[in-house]
């Protein structure tokens, strides 16, 4: 489902971000990736979400090389994504149904075919009836259940979440995490960024580990 093969990234004016990178995640499966700062765990999710280009090697989404992909297709190839972030990233402004509609509207969904799929979002991570709130009503664990249900919305083939307990108290944290475990279920391939090494060893799922750039466990 993800493949890299022999990635290297390297920012203009700075050293090796990522060297010689090589893995794949099968459909359905759940994946830990974890490093000190500056390992390259940030480089690596922007690679697989095209928001940087690798400089050697290739990865590749469903079959799919991502890696010398046309800038007009990423919007198209970006729908199979769903993003998670430590900050949430929500729109304070707006509904809660409003930042899981957002995906969709991008989409060019109808209004009826939206209502239902941002219920069904609701309802996968237990919010349904708050689709008036507005984010800073809620609490930090249910912002990242929004967060988590627009990331779904789209019916994603593959869910990147970066450090998206670091927020979160051990017991929320859990509670997130048996949500993405509950995707992996439905065939959803999951990769997390994350410092929690005692979540990591809890949970017992693959787990990478990036050093200055290299993967050295996996
Ligand atoms: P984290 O450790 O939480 O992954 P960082 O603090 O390393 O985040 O990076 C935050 C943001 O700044 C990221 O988008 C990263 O790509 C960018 N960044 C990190 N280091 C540099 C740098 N030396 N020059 C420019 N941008 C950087
Ligand atoms: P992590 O997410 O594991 O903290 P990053 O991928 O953010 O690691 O960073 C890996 C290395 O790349 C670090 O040395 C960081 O400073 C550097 N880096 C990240 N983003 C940029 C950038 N935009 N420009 C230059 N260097 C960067």
């Amino acid at each position: 489902m993800l493949r890299f093969e022999h990635v290297s990234k390297r920012y203009p004016d700075a050293g090796e971000a990522l060297t010689d990178v090589s893995f794949h995640l099968h459909r359905g499966e759940m994946a830990f990736l974890t490093g000190r700062s500056g390992a390259g765990k940030s480089t690596l999710l922007k690679l697989i979400a095209m928001m940087e280009q690798c400089t050697r090697g290739s990865v590749s989404l469903d079959g799919q090389d991502i890696t010398r992909i046309g800038e007009r297709k990423i919007p198209y190839m970006r729908r199979n994504l769903g993003l998670i972030f430590q900050d949430y990233k929500l729109l304070n402004d707006r509904t809660v149904f409003d930042n899981v509609a957002l995906p969709l509207v991008v989409s060019g969904y109808n209004h009826q075919e939206v209502a239902r799929r941002v219920r069904a979002s609701l309802d996968k991570v237990g919010l349904l009836g708050k689709e008036k709130k507005h984010p800073l009503a809620l609490s930090g664990g249910e912002q990242q259940r929004v967060g988590i249900a627009r990331a779904i919305v789209n019916k994603p083939k593959l869910i990147l979440a970066d450090e998206p307990t670091g927020n979160l108290d051990p017991d929320l944290s859990a509670e997130v995490m048996f949500m993405f475990e509950q995707f992996k279920q439905v065939g959803v391939t999951v990769l997390i960024a994350s410092h929690d090494i005692e979540l990591i060893n809890h949970l017992g799922h693959r787990v990478l580990t990036l050093d200055k750039g290299h993967l050295v466990a996996s």
